[in-house]
Parts: structure tokens; sequence; C-alpha cells
């Protein structure tokens, strides 16, 4: 039900924002995908989707828009790229917590400004931001991931009322623990900041914020996104979804 709809995906190379560019790409939208990596490997995605890749740098403005000049006018985007660091805010280097906002918030405020033109224009659009469980609720050690996830929603909320009436919905998608490298990548200090051994890591940190004992699996936020881009979802707007095993329900 995509067929002729173009996507964008930013860090879709990896994890959530991968499975989202092929479920988009399954329902026939042509996708643009963002991200680093293994340069083989990103030429088997674009192959397998049909995608085009984009590798720019979302730290960095001039990147941005040239990856949204190129990507050409949208129907879909999603921003999804984003980048954790976990350590105490007294330790927090500064420099991280420049990173993770510019990443996580200054770069989903840049694309949206350059797609919303064309998507006002032709009266449809879907913006789609993976913000988390910790756009509405908090754990210790990630202020700037959780400040970044909370400002992501109240963007997401702002930037649906200035389009309410164009056609073009803005929501949030929140995930609670989903296992890609960005979660594997964080258990080694997490560990260190809690004093806790890996599997106590997983199991009374991780899991057991989630009460369904489970990780979120990446093809169930590909198919949340997927359907927020059907015709019948015109009318959901600044909600922000959570897909988190019922963490945020407690
Ligand atoms: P991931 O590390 O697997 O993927 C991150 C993607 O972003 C990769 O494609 C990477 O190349 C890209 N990326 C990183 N830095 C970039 C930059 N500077 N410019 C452009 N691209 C860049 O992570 P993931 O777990 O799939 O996370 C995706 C999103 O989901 C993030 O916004 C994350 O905060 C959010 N999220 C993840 C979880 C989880 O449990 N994994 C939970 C809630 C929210």
């Amino acid at each position: 039900f995509l067929e002729g709809k173009r996507a964008l995906v930013t860090g879709s190379t990896s994890g959530i924002g991968l499975a989202i560019a092929k479920a988009l790409a399954a329902e026939g939208a042509s996708v643009v995908i963002n991200g680093f990596g293994d340069a083989d490997e990103i030429a088997g995605i674009c192959a397998e989707i049909g995608a085009t890749h984009s590798g720019a740098n979302l730290m960095d403005v001039g990147e941005i828009e040239t990856m949204m000049a190129e990507a050409g006018p949208l129907d879909i985007l999603v921003n999804n790229a984003g980048m954790q660091h976990v350590c105490p805010v007294e330790e927090f280097p500064v420099e991280k917590w420049h990173q993770v906002i510019a990443l996580n918030l200054t770069a989903v405020f840049h694309t949206t400004r350059l797609a919303v033109p064309a998507m006002r224009e032709k009266g449809w659009g879907r913006i789609i931001n993976t913000a988390s469980a910790h756009s509405k609720t908090a754990s210790p050690f990630k202020s700037a991931y959780n400040a970044s996830k909370h400002g992501v929603d109240g963007f997401t909320k702002t930037v649906a009322l200035e389009l309410a009436e164009t056609g073009v919905t803005a929501n949030c998608i929140s995930p609670g623990y989903v296992w890609t490298p960005l979660i594997e990548g964080q258990i080694p200090d997490t560990m260190k900041a809690r004093g806790l051994t890996e599997e106590q890591v997983i199991n009374d940190v991780l899991l057991a914020k989630q009460p369904t004992k489970k990780f979120v699996q990446v093809e169930e936020v590909g198919a949340l996104a997927t359907f927020l881009c059907r015709t019948e979802m015109g009318n959901v707007t600044g909600a922000n979804w959570s897909i988190d095993g019922g963490w945020t329900a407690e």
C-alpha cells in the first residue's frame, strides 16, 4: 500500500531502523537508508530492498542538508538514528552530551524542517520519530539520552499541531528494550556504573523494566511504523506509541 511513496529512514544500516526500512520497502515504498557500517553490507541491504544509501553524519547540519536534497521530496520521514551514553551526571563528558543531543534531538529538527515543505505541498506525509520509553520515564545514568528523548516527544507534538490541517501526521514510537547493537554496547558501562555482572544487567536492569520479560523484536517496531503510514491513521497525530512490553504502564 506504499507503492509510489518515497521514504527516508535515518540510522537504518542496523537495528530498528533497518527493520523499519525493510518493512516500508516490503509495502512498496522506495526507501533511502542512512547510517554507517561496512560498505559491502550496506550494498547488500540496498540490493535486498531496492534502497539507496546516504552516509550522512547527522551530527553535521551540512551533511543533513545534502542528504535531504539528494533524497528529494519525501512522503515518509522516519527519524530513527540515535546513540546512548551511560555515565553518572557529574562525570558525564561534556562532548558526549553535545553528541547525544545533536544526533537524537537536533538532527530530528533539521530533517523535519527540510521535509515538511514537500509534504505540505502534497497534502500527505508521515513523520515518525523513534523516541524511547525514556521519552516518558527515566532511568539513572542516561541524562543526555533521556533529555534528548523527552525533547523528541515535545518536538513531535509541536510539529503535529503545526501540521494538523495539512494531511501530514507526526508521531513517536517509543520502544522499551529492543535487542540491537545499541543495547549490547551499553552493557559494559552499565556493569561498571552499577557494579553488576552481564547477566545481572540483562535480567535485573533491562528485562526487570519490561513486565513481559522479553526484549521487543525489531520486526515488531517495523510493523508499528508501517501501520502509522496507513491512510486510516490520518487522525493519529501528536501521539507517542509505546512498544515496551508494558514498561510504561507500571
Ligand atoms: P543501532 O545502534 O543498532 O543503530 C543506530 C543506527 O544509527 C545505525 O544505523 C548507525 O549507523 C546510525 N548512526 C549512528 N550515529 C549516526 C550518525 N552520527 N549519523 C547517521 N547515522 C548514525 O541502534 P538501535 O537500537 O536500532 O536504535 C535506533 C533508535 O531506536 C535510536 O534512536 C534509539 O535511541 C532508539 N531506541 C532503541 C532502543 C533499544 O532498546 N535498542 C530502545 C528505545 C529506543
